[in-house]
């Protein structure tokens, strides 16, 4: 069975669109299983209708045009119920419904399977045949297992469909992601692209034929030129039989080839990138549908040779780009590179098909301001090249295209952001205290000087997380003693006499060096934060010595270690800041320096650590709260995955569970305890954290405002009560719909965004 279903599942990958893949699908299952019958139905939750798109042995006619409603026959059963019905004899089963013209009359033995993607029944496959027998076990697992693989290939088709598709009504066209940067964008999208690559080249129609062929021959002889040389300078390593290789390549790309054929395409009105990857695609499935595994292995030479000609057509395009006013900035990765080269006046949002909203670039995002979402349901991003789009980042939606009444809605919300921005602005100058005047530390999470102006006018009082893997995604290799005093000497600067917490180096996990890639089944699990520094002392103690030398003279520098699990660690990574300590100490030489002992702490972030509260305390001086790995370890989801997006929650009641026991222990310990995840970025959560006893929280520079505003309308009692209300909620949504409600009634419930 295992083979069968190999042989459908390549021949699908090799489909151009949905109605080539329902097609194969139900030929290929059709002669795979000897059955008579095979068709696939596919939802139209518009008007709750499944449509009969694909089949296999019945009236071709009807393909397109039957539509069954969602609680009507068999396949509506199906549907229903969610899981495969299997009959001997389907026109003696209750649900049966007979349909004139489809030629169902000789059919006996019914199997129907549901097409399920993330809980929504997306359609129903069914085989049917004459003889009245039972299918066998294996065919009926044979179809589940298909019926979940396709799923997602039709969710991937629906989400392509719904942005090729312009013509259809104005639906909302909308693709889902996770917010990096919060904020509201409408603009143009520009996809750009970073490493060159055919897959990635949208469809582009030009007016300037002659001068699109020009590009191409430039192109390919530039190529040619590369090509020869490379072969010259192979001759003598490589046997001859390899370096025929190079010939070879010449001929692909001959006039008479390949070269041929893209004018061809460019003349049909295509610009030169397009127009090589169509011709390149029809002869990649030319060879890689091919039985003979040599001639299949060929089909990598031509993509090579492809982009090797694309690479010499992109030169100028990239290099060229100049975004115009309003520009949605769209990759498959954004990287914080790309956002250094591109000029960022025009840009007004930021889409990335991976990524997350912790990589390099999240972060940047965060710090200029611009709305961002990374990870993206799959999709085909060259889709979206020149499209108009809203990128919702509150809640994490694309809308494309869309329809004049949704864009209204949306211009209206950004006139509203901005009117409560500047509203805001009003109070920067006012002091972070509750309602019944209670001080609450607000600090910011800030990696980068970009946003330090920002923080401060807002409030800030210090530096709760300065994240040091920024600064060294920055560099080519890791960085000296020297750079690392410079880069945390300016820090220390910007926010002269208030603390600033550094944080050692956290990488690993989703956050990478260029130049020491770390690659784990597991990575959230495995060699990230303390733990890669506790094996590399000599980064580790050069960072540290790095950071005692920045604190020269300075009173309020601390420092927190990410990721510790167990107190073995905690030990050994004091030992080394001991070990800096000393050293540092001792090469001061100068009587106006002065070095002061920073306080140390760990970022509570391993679940691990909540049971070794005690033993912490006494060898540290603070705790700070990372509740963005506490959640996703003490929940068991992944923070950036898209599909579990539902299931992290700071709401979720075993969340603020842990958090009241932290702070409860924490003070019974007298350890000083503050939060540095998200969290405390959320006006509703902060509210409840304060409720519960917390007054220093660290947040990213743009919601300082937004929280500040909210404290300020609450007494310390107030806040007590509700978070003794919410504590008893048994899910995340009444906890977060009875928090929404109390900032309603205090007329702010414009500080919160409906995904927050
Ligand atoms: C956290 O885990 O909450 C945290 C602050 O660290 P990071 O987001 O950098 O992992
Ligand atoms: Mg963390």
């Amino acid at each position: 069975m295992f083979g069968k279903l190999s042989r459908i599942t390549q021949a699908v990958s090799l489909a151009d669109n949905q109605q080539q893949v329902l097609d194969l699908i139900v030929s290929k299952v059709c002669s795979e299983l000897g059955v008579e019958v095979c068709s696939i139905f596919l939802a139209d939750h518009q008007l709750n209708q499944f449509v009969l798109k694909a089949a296999q042995g019945l009236n071709p006619d009807s393909i397109g045009h039957l539509k069954i409603d969602f609680n009507e026959g068999l396949v509506g059963l199906v549907g229903q119920r969610e899981e495969p019905i299997h009959l001997h004899s389907a026109d003696s089963h209750p649900a049966f419904h007979y349909v004139e013209d489809i030629r169902e009359e000789d059919l006996s033995a019914y199997l129907g399977v549901p097409i399920i993607h993330q809980r929504k029944v997306l359609g129903v496959i069914a085989i049917q045949q004459k003889e009245a027998r039972p299918f066998e076990i294996d065919e009926e697992t044979f179809l589940i297992t298909l019926a979940a693989q396709i799923s997602s290939v039709l969710s991937d088709n629906e989400t392509d469909q719904l942005i090729e598709d312009e013509l259809s009504p104005p639906l909302i066209r909308c693709i889902n992601g996770i917010p990096a940067s919060s904020g509201v964008a409408i603009g143009l999208a520009k996809v750009v692209f970073p490493t060159i690559d055919l897959s990635s080249i949208p469809k582009r129609i030009i007016q300037d034929v002659p001068k699109e062929i020009k590009k191409l021959h430039k192109a390919v002889k530039r190529t040619h030129l590369q090509l020869e040389k490379m072969s010259n300078r192979m001759k003598g390593l490589i046997s001859d039989q390899e370096l025929s290789l190079f010939d070879a390549y010449q001929q692909i790309l001959g006039s008479a080839g390949i070269e041929k054929e893209v004018e061809e395409q460019i003349e049909a009105g295509y610009w030169a990138p397009y127009a090589l990857k169509t011709v390149i695609n029809k002869h990649l499935k030319a060879f890689r549908s091919m039985e003979d595994p040599y001639l299949r292995e060929r089909a990598q030479d031509i993509e090579d040779l492809a982009n090797r000609v694309l690479a010499n057509l992109m030169r100028k395009e990239t290099l060229l780009f100049e975004p115009q006013e309003n520009t949605i900035l769209v990759a498959e990765t954004i990287s914080a590179s790309m956002l250094a080269e591109i000029p960022l006046e025009n840009i007004c949002a930021v889409v990335s098909l991976k990524g997350s909203s912790t990589s390099h670039a999240g972060i940047l995002t965060k710090a200029l301001g611009l709305p961002a979402i990374m990870g993206l349901d799959p999709c085909q991003i060259n889709r979206l090249d020149g499209k108009q789009m809203i990128v919702d980042a509150y809640n994490g939606q694309i809308f494309i295209s869309p329809d004049p009444e949704l864009i209204s809605q949306y211009e209206k919300l950004i006139t509203e952001e901005k009117a409560l921005s500047a509203d805001l602005e009003k109070e920067h100058d006012e002091p972070n205290l509750t309602r019944d005047g209670t001080k609450i530390e607000l600090l910011v999470n800030s990696s980068h000087p970009i946003d330090f102006e920002k923080a401060r006018q807002s409030g800030a009082k210090g530096i709760g997380l300065y994240r040091t893997e920024i600064p060294f995604m920055q560099q080519q290799q890791f960085p000296s003693e020297a750079t690392q005093v410079q880069i945390y000497r300016t820090i220390m600067q910007g926010f002269e006499g208030m603390p600033v917490t550094i944080r050692t180096l956290d990488i690993g996990g989703d956050k990478q060096l260029p130049y020491f890639k770390i690659v784990e089944d597991n990575p959230f699990l495995g060699w990230r934060g303390v733990r890669v520094t506790l094996d590399h002392p000599e980064i580790f103690l050069v960072q540290l010595r790095a950071i005692f030398k920045a604190s020269i003279n300075r009173k309020n520098v601390k420092i927190a270690i990410p990721m510790i699990s167990t107190v073995e660690e905690l030990d050994a990574s004091l030992r080394l800041i001991n070990r800096a300590f000393a050293e540092i100490e001792g090469e001061i030489t100068r009587p106006d320096e002065k070095l002061y002992r920073p306080k140390i702490g760990i970022i509570l972030e391993v679940p691990s650590m909540l049971y070794q509260l005690k033993s912490v305390a006494k060898r540290v001086d603070f705790i700070s709260i990372g509740t963005n790995d506490l959640i996703q370890y003490l929940l068991a989801v992944d923070r950036n995955n898209l599909r579990l997006r539902n299931l992290y929650s700071h709401f979720q009641p075993p969340v603020l569970k842990v958090m009241k026991q932290l702070i409860r222990e924490c003070q019974q310990a007298k350890i000083e305890l503050q939060i540095c995840g998200e969290m405390a970025s959320d006006p509703l959560a902060a509210i409840v954290l304060i409720g519960m006893g917390y007054r220093e929280l660290s947040m990213t520079a743009g919601n300082i405002s937004r929280v500040k505003r909210a404290i300020r309308h609450f007494s310390i009692h107030e806040m007590k009560q509700l978070s003794e209300q919410v504590m008893r909620y048994e899910t995340a949504a009444k906890v977060k719909d009875a928090l929404l409600q109390a900032i309603d009634k205090r007329g702010l419930g414009g500080l919160i965004r409906a995904g927050h």
